[in-house]
């Protein structure tokens, strides 16, 4: 799903042959040619284009920031599944600002020689710098840009040089040249931490399978060259196929065609798209990247949960959407809140957090009698934070007002308790959790109703905003209050360290009730 390769295909073999390895070559990449895509091409990815619109506008008008004293971004790193749409939104970026488009793939600069890599970062920019203002388009950049030490496929040696070599090119560059390097990884968790920093790639931008609606649009932008019949219904084809990244949508429509050319059609009928998608379903189910009507029916379920506790919970945030579409490569449905910016939290808030984050659980024992292992994010975050509120906060009535937690001690073996106070805190801690879990179902079981509205929704429409649960089982029946200073329970800094707090909307996972850590998907 990489490299639109525009013609140029095959190996590094070609024209130069092994003397020439360490050029980058027009095989290699394309070659900083004018691209014709743009936003319009382009479906859905609504935030995402707003955010690299921005970019456009820094290759159009690079003065207008710099006669400011600004300092244009370098880099930009598009997180997200394979086949979302991060190449043609790099390349967009690049046709919207008129700009040549240089692409290569991580894994294109690691090759058996050593110092192949790092001399074709050095070619690769050298050609970019003559026809600056461009874009860089790096795909697949944790090939090379894995923390170093945490692959065994390349040799650290070479993976080094050639990202020292990266490290050194984007650092050498000012940021009036007009060269900005977009970057694409599904698994920004890997990444070394020196890609990250200020100048270079500090912008991070997600870009999510596509919902109901978004797969609709992409369907339309694919159909166009596509003669298809009057009777064909769009929107049931993006029904027909969640889970699907654009490329697979794509990949239907072009199957669709072949399969009503090879009958001699006159149109492609729905027909011959339902069988395009059983046949892209065939090949996605053989990599296991589809979800069951039954495991969706759980997802639904158990997200249902969690919005409707955030509901009925006096405490907990307010719902901003809910979604059974799944995100990155861990988590297969979230709900997301819109957390608050506050520093202290008190035993309620807290409380409720818990209990709205047990909720996917107790939803899916409630309506299934059986839990999953959807639950494990959930989980470690509730463990997280039923610990820190008896060993740090002082908040159980057992242990007192004592706080376990020593900034300066980092290591957690020795610990500044008996054995016997270790125990204590492991019961207060499981008694905690126990009583939120009962509380949950308690409520779940009294909201059932609304709990099944919201589930059927979900598996109907993929997402919904807190306006659209508002239409389902009516308003919230909490007004929105302030947290009162008389009830704070925590030193500020204490509470950034140690809580899973809420960080601000565009850090990536810690105000959902999702993460990408983990064996199993979470829901
Ligand atoms: P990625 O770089 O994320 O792996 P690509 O950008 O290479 O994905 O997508 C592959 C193809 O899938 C694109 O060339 C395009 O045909 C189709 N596609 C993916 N996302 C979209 C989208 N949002 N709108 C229209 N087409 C899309
Ligand atoms: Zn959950």
């Amino acid at each position: 799903m990489r490299k639109m390769g525009g013609g140029a295909g095959g190996g590094a073999g070609g024209a130069g042959g092994i003397f020439n390895i360490g050029k980058s070559k027009a095989t290699l990449f394309d070659k900083g040619t004018k691209v014709n895509i743009t936003f319009a091409d382009v479906a859905g990815l609504d935030e995402a284009k707003v955010e690299v619109m921005e970019i456009v506008d820094f290759l159009k008008n690079p003065k207008k920031y710099t006669n400011l004293g600004g300092k244009i971004p370098k880099g930009a790193l598009l997180v997200g599944p394979p086949g979302t749409g991060k190449t043609l939104l790099a390349k967009a970026v690049a046709g919207e600002a008129q700009v040549p488009f240089f692409s290569l793939s991580g894994s294109d600069f690691v090759e058996m020689f050593v110092g192949v890599g790092a001399s074709r970062v050095r070619d690769l920019f050298k050609q970019a710098r003559e026809k600056a203002p461009c874009i860089i388009f790096i795909d697949e950049i944790d090939a090379i840009g894995r923390a170093r030490g945490k692959n065994a496929m390349m040799s650290n040696d070479e993976r080094e040089s050639t990202l020292n070599q990266l490290l050194v090119e984007m650092d050498g560059f000012g940021t009036d040249v007009g060269i900005i390097v977009v970057a694409a990884t599904n698994r920004p968790d890997v990444l070394d931490t020196a890609l990250l920093r200020p100048g270079r790639f500090d912008r991070q931008i997600t870009i999510d399978k596509p919902d109901l609606v978004g797969r609709e649009a992409i369907f339309k932008v694919h159909l166009k060259p596509i003669k298809i019949s009057k009777t064909l219904d769009i929107h049931k084809l993006a029904e027909q196929t969640p889970g699907f990244a654009g490329a697979d949508i794509a990949n239907v429509c072009n199957e669709a065609a072949l399969i009503a050319a090879r009958k001699n059609k006159e149109a492609v009928d729905m027909q011959d798209f339902q069988d395009a998608v059983d046949r892209v379903i065939g090949g996605l189910e053989k990599k296991n990247k589809i979800i069951s009507p039954e495991e969706k029916k759980i997802i639904a379920f158990h997200e249902a949960g969690h919005a409707v506790c955030g509901w009925y919970l006096e405490h907990a945030y307010p719902l901003l959407k809910v979604t059974i579409v799944p995100r990155g490569s861990a988590a297969l449905g979230y709900a997301q809140y819109t957390p608050k910016e506050q520093y202290l939290y008190n035993i309620d808030q807290l409380t409720d957090q818990i209990c709205m984050t047990l909720g996917g659980r107790a939803s899916e024992e409630i309506f299934f009698n059986k839990i999953s292992t959807g639950a494990q994010n959930d989980l470690q975050q509730i463990t997280r934070t039923a610990y820190a509120m008896v060993t740090v906060y002082g908040m159980s009535d057992k242990l007192g007002n004592i706080s376990y937690y020593d900034p300066q001690q980092e290591n957690s073996f020795s610990k500044p308790y008996s054995d016997e106070t270790a125990r204590m805190i492991d019961d207060e801690v499981r008694k905690l959790i126990e009583d939120a879990y009962i509380k949950t179902k308690e409520l779940l079981k009294e909201k059932k109703e609304e709990v099944e509205k919201i589930a059927t929704a979900l598996l109907e429409r993929e997402v919904l905003f807190q306006s659209d649960v508002e239409a389902l089982i009516g308003k919230r029946p909490f007004e929105e209050k302030k947290p009162l200073v008389d009830d704070v329970v925590a030193e500020v800094s204490d509470a950034e360290t140690i809580v899973t707090e809420p960080k601000k909307e565009d850090d990536k996972s810690t105000d959902e009730q999702t993460g990408n850590i983990g064996l199993a998907p979470s829901v």
